[in-house]
């Protein structure tokens, strides 16, 4: 079985049916809501760049961005995080996925506010 989005050879333990489609894990994956907290890419980019660094990981640019604007601030809702930036909700969201896989920032609820800061 070959995967309907990019042509691989799939085994068949890991055929996944999405809309009438055979898709590779891969494809699955990225074919679900992309961005989630739990986002499974997220880990496993974290997890690769910290072994690829030994430990230490290398952040973006926009990564420690937001790592500074946290520390000055002491935590913002998203919105006001990504205004802060001057990037878009979602491309700030892939961030925080990948900063909260490597135990950087995590939500907070204050009050009925849900903010962002750091571990
Ligand atoms: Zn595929």
């Amino acid at each position: 079985m070959k995967c309907d989005r990019c042509g691989e050879e799939i085994p068949s333990e890991e055929e996944m049916e999405y809309h009438e489609q055979t898709l590779c894990e891969v494809c699955y994956m990225r074919a679900l809501s992309p961005v989630k907290a739990c986002n499974p890419w997220a880990v496993r980019s974290a997890q690769v760049l910290s072994q690829m660094s030994g430990g230490d990981v290398h952040l973006s640019e926009t990564q420690e961005e937001i790592l500074t604007v946290l520390a000055e601030t002491g935590g913002l809702e998203t919105a006001e995080l990504a205004e802060r930036l001057r990037i878009k909700i979602i491309d700030l969201e892939v961030e925080l996925a990948t900063l909260r896989h490597m135990e950087k920032t995590r939500g907070e609820m204050r009050g009925s506010k849900k903010v962002v800061c750091l571990w």
